[in-house]
């Protein structure tokens, strides 16, 4: 039987501001839509926390026996600098600066960012689908909202009507923003705009002589708005009316307002039923961004090749880092705080192990049954992963009980208290059992104990001592290197 029959789940939804029970359009099938990337650099650190977030959403959903259709886009078309429509775009300016085809820059980072998210361990999405390759149903979107006179063409660009929606609809029902205040914190029309009021929004813009992503429509030589993609690939993969969107906090307003706005005009109908916003990633207590230095990229952390890091961390590290904070909290990044976590994970990971190698008794003295609802109560109350992790960590005490003999389980309990706890561990958190970092910690640490060794013989005028140390460390590729600051080691 499907565990979804079993499980209240409930999801917090941004529309309403209120934790609701899920109940998916059609029974046991779940239609998710989220936000991707614009691949016009590395995936930012924050990103893949957000897309993390949804990746344990995607991982809970199946783990509960539901048929999920996971659509995460891949934004290829650029979209333009600022919100106000007006600037270069993104894509368009990468490959000018770095003299390549725009579809190399596209190129480059969707397989950076594909790299990046295996081996942060992410399931890939059903469908993921690009922008660019859904110009002619963006165009068909355009003549939709035209037809029911919300859209108007100047000089070739076309604008949603904000105003005009607003007299039928509601602008601003997901950020609760009203229209006085969005034309309030609107950017002043400049010269150069067509629009008809400042909080309208492009759904085609003409293309200038130095844009080179362009396609023809029946306005202009262009590209589409940045709004209209997710649009037209939602309803086009999960339908007018589907479960659940998610994305970034950041992306509430105004991306997915317009959203709604352009979805709600051509089908009448409300599109999303439980819209989900991922918190922000902080790093040392700040905002991150390139042009402070306050900045780490995926990939370093594996490394360890940036000065913000006290050492590399295995990347099922940063996921259970992730996994400790709820994903509507803000999360602060730090070095010392990831080797908390690092402890948290070998200590989880450790006991784990052992459990294989654990007997059934007679009777059993830990009440599985109710633990095991407990850990399922703590993902159906919005997907509370650092409750489940609380209840991981009880688990682990039993199981440190059971290694010495001091707690015991029956054969059926001690079945579904390794199946939970493999499942909730692997399946749902999506960690990956290393412990190759635990036996290359414990090797750094027979080295280091063998620099001493090897400083004392040289301390005693023990050359011959402390020349084997050396060679035989060299012999087993541990090169020793001796500079002001003491002796280091790197191993091949
Ligand atoms: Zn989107």
């Amino acid at each position: 039987m499907e565990l979804y029959k079993d499980n209240q789940l409930k999801i917090y939804n941004s529309l309403s501001k209120s934790k609701e029970l899920f109940t998916p359009v059609t029974a046991g099938r779940v239609g998710m839509y989220v936000c991707g990337p614009t691949v016009y650099s590395n995936v930012h650190l924050g990103n893949v926390r957000t897309f993390m977030s949804f990746d344990v959403v995607f991982r809970y959903l199946l783990h509960l026996g539901y048929k999920v259709r996971y659509v995460r886009n891949i934004t290829d078309a650029g979209h333009l600098e600022n919100d106000a429509d007006e600037g270069e775009d993104r894509i368009s300016k990468k490959a000018r600066l770095e003299e390549i085809e725009p579809m190399e820059v596209v190129q480059r980072y969707t397989v950076d960012f594909h790299e990046t998210l295996a081996e942060y361990n992410f399931l890939p999405p059903s469908i993921e689908p690009t922008a660019t390759g859904h110009i002619v149903e963006q165009i068909e979107m355009i003549h939709e909202i035209m037809a029911k006179g919300l859209a108007y063409e100047v000089n070739g660009s076309v604008y949603f009507d904000v105003l005009k929606y607003n007299n039928s609809a509601h602008y601003g029902i997901l950020s609760g923003r009203k229209m006085e205040d969005a034309i309030h914190n609107s950017r002043a029309l400049d010269g150069q705009s067509d629009k008809k009021n400042p909080q309208d929004f492009a759904l085609w813009k003409k293309a200038d002589e130095r844009h080179i992503m362009r396609w023809p429509s029946p306005w202009s030589e262009g590209f589409p708005g940045w709004h209209l993609e997710c649009s037209v690939m939602s309803t086009k993969y999960l339908g007018e009316q589907f479960d659940i969107h998610g994305g970034g906090m950041d992306l509430k307003f105004p991306h997915h307002e317009c959203e709604i706005a352009q979805s709600h005009t051509c089908s009448g109908k409300t599109p999303v039923n439980y819209w989900m916003h991922a918190n922000m990633l902080l790093l040392n207590s700040q905002k991150m961004a390139k042009s402070t230095g306050n900045f780490v990229l995926p990939k370093e952390i594996i490394t360890g090749d940036n000065s913000v890091l006290s050492k590399a961390f295995a990347p099922s590290v940063v996921r259970f880092f992730n996994m400790q904070a709820h994903y509507r909290s803000i999360l602060d990044f730090a070095s010392d705080a990831l080797e908390a976590s690092e402890k948290g994970y070998y200590k989880l990971m450790e006991a784990v192990n052992s459990l294989e190698n654990i007997e059934a008794g007679k009777t059993s003295t830990f009440d599985v049954a109710s633990w095991k609802q407990q850990c399922y109560a703590a993902m159906n109350d919005d997907f509370n992963t650092p409750i489940l992790i609380a209840h991981l960590f009880e688990a682990v005490k039993v199981i440190n009980q059971l290694k010495e003999d001091k707690a015991s389980l029956n054969a059926q309990d001690l079945e579904s208290f390794k199946a939970t706890i493999n499942g909730f561990v692997f399946d749902v958190l999506g960690l990956t059992n290393e412990t190759k970092q635990d036996s290359s910690d414990k090797i750094d640490g027979v080295v280091e104990l063998l620099i001493k060794l090897r400083k004392e013989a040289r301390d005693n005028k023990d050359w011959a001592l402390s020349d084997q140390i050396r060679d035989e460390l060299i012999a087993l590729g541990i090169q020793l290197k001796d500079g002001r600051e003491g002796t280091t080691f790197s191993i091949n």
